[in-house]
């Protein structure tokens, strides 16, 4: 199992399930919502997610259409994002992880909205201008 809390630490969640590889992505709204130039995202079952504290702290922002951003109130760390179409999936942010992950990331999605001053490292993996197909 592993566990997640915000920066403050209000909010504290764990996944019952085997992590995903980590999922980056370079979008405007990401940066936006990240402060930095990359979300790094693991998509959870919704089923396999707890919170265990902090539900009266979290608050949520439609940032486009059928998306919600959802972060914690106190101290405005994101949490997870999820999709009206997709309830079943919460893409949780990897950094709020507190054990030493399994997992790494898989792809880079969105980099045609990269920032100009963030170069993405020679790693090998699939780079997608848009979203991943
Ligand atoms: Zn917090
Ligand atoms: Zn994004």
């Amino acid at each position: 199992m592993h566990t997640g809390s915000c920066l403050c630490g209000g909010v504290r969640f764990a996944v019952e399930d085997e992590l995903q590889p980590i999922q980056l992505c370079y979008c405007a709204e990401c940066r936006k919502a990240q402060g930095g130039p990359v979300a790094s995202n693991i998509p959870v079952d919704a089923g396999a997610f707890r919170l265990l504290t902090g539900t009266d702290l979290l608050r949520e922002f439609e940032s486009s259409p059928g998306k919600q951003r959802v972060f914690c109130s106190r101290c405005g760390s994101p949490v997870f994002s999820r999709l009206t179409s997709r309830p079943e999936v919460l893409r949780i942010r990897a950094g709020l992880l507190e054990q030493p992950l399994p997992v790494r990331p898989s792809r880079h999605a969105f980099v045609a909205d990269k920032a100009n001053w963030w170069t993405i490292p020679e790693d090998g993996l699939p780079r997608f201008p848009q979203r991943p197909t």
